[in-house]
């Protein structure tokens, strides 16, 4: 029996809610195939504040940091009214999301963007668009560095008022978000699209350079540069046509919104952020909803649990190997859309809801758990 250790921060909202149907669903994967999944449950966001005063203690970042992964369902309170509001930028359930990914020095965000055909009414692109099987990619986006990160300045010059940001990008930097997005191609449909705007930005001159060096090593996949604007635009147009695209940090904020937009449903959007630390052959990851912790539906079995189960798969793709594992629970999440369960989220107003079971958070993990 194979054994995996993982940390869980359920934090605020909705979310022990939904990580407990993730925790439902991952025992019984690990009861199907044999392996052992051992939960440390830590505190993040809003709630470690009531108990510690801070979002995010030492001690529950060393835990994080000493699992195989981590499973995070979302933090923060009612914007505008929590009580956590108020206090300084560096004391809110937000901060502690910053701090754990600094922390676990994650660098490499993923995010899916897949259009169930059982949900694609949610889609506002064509059905000509989009065809009978929807689409499925995956945008890698760099985390740490670039313009969001360079140094920064506002002046006065000659009476002018002036901002400038900077954008440095360095080899290692790319190559390590680049080698981690051909490591994810060979994973899925081996294709990867790497995004730039090698036209006018010294940063994506280098960046194409080095997506051509690492190329070398994965003859397998099949690579393809694609300016920013034209990847924006192909998004909308044709989003059939990607399965990977690596991007660096502010191209990725931007396309992975853009994405997230064209499946039209939020609560089935998981997320993985990846760094360098292995455990044995075991990658160190964050995995999320992309999601926040929905503190209107709080407490009452109303949140769909499906992108957090969703990013349980992700965990056992990427962190832990087990790819047929990771499989189970995605074709069983599409067998119970098949058999019309919805969360009142996926139901939408055009649609008529006799046709579906309406179900809550708890029957949600239930029927997925009872599919694996
Ligand atoms: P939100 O994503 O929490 O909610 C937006 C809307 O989507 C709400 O109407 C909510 O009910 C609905 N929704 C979200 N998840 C759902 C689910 N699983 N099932 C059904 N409906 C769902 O965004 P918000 O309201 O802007 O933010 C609420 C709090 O979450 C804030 O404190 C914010 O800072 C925090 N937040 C946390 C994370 C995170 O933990 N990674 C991410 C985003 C926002």
């Amino acid at each position: 029996m194979s054994s995996f250790n993982i940390a869980v921060i359920k934090g605020d909202g909705i979310g022990p809610e939904i990580v407990t149907e993730a925790e439902k669903v991952l025992n019984a994967v690990g009861k199907k195939y044999g392996h052992e999944f051992n939960y440390t449950d830590i505190l993040m966001g809003g709630c470690s504040i009531d108990k510690y005063g801070v979002p995010l203690t030492d001690e529950a970042l060393a835990i994080a940091n000493a699992s195989d992964a981590v499973l995070l369902g979302a933090v923060g309170g009612k914007v505008g009214e929590s009580k956590w509001y108020e206090l300084p930028a560096n004391l809110r359930p937000e901060a502690g999301l910053l701090a754990i990914r600094k922390g676990m020095g994650l660098f490499c965000n993923l995010r899916p963007a897949k259009l169930f055909p059982q949900l694609r009414q949610a889609c506002p692109l064509k059905e000509s668009i989009i065809g009978d099987k929807g689409f499925d990619f995956v945008v890698v986006r760099e985390l740490t560095g670039g313009v969001y990160f360079g140094p920064r300045k506002t002046e006065v010059v000659d009476g002018i008022r002036k901002a400038t940001d900077t954008m440095p990008y360095d080899e290692n930097e790319i190559k390590r978000i680049v080698k981690s997005a051909f490591e994810i191609a060979m994973k899925r449909g081996k294709k990867l699209a790497s995004v730039d705007k090698a036209n006018v930005l010294d940063t994506s001159r280098l960046w194409r350079q080095i997506v051509s060096e690492v190329a070398a090593d994965y003859p397998e996949v099949t690579v393809e540069n694609v300016l920013v604007d034209n990847c924006a635009m192909q998004l909308v147009k044709n989003p059939l046509q990607f399965d990977v695209i690596v991007t660096e940090n502010m191209f990725g904020d931007i396309l992975t919104d853009e994405a997230s937009e064209v499946t039209g449903s939020i609560g089935m959007l998981s997320s993985a952020s990846l760094g360098s630390t292995y455990h044995g052959d075991k990658q160190l990851g964050l995995y999320e909803p992309s999601h926040g912790s929905a503190p209107d539906i709080a407490g009452k079995n109303l949140a769909n649990p499906l992108a957090t189960i969703l990013s349980a798969a992700m965990m056992l793709k990427y962190s832990f190997n087990l790819e047929k594992e990771a499989q189970a629970i995605e074709d069983a999440v599409n067998k119970v859309l098949d058999d019309g369960y919805r969360t009142g989220d996926i139901i939408l107003a055009s649609e008529d809801a006799s046709k579906f079971k309406k179900v809550g958070t708890k029957e949600m993990g239930d029927a997925v758990a009872a599919n694996i």
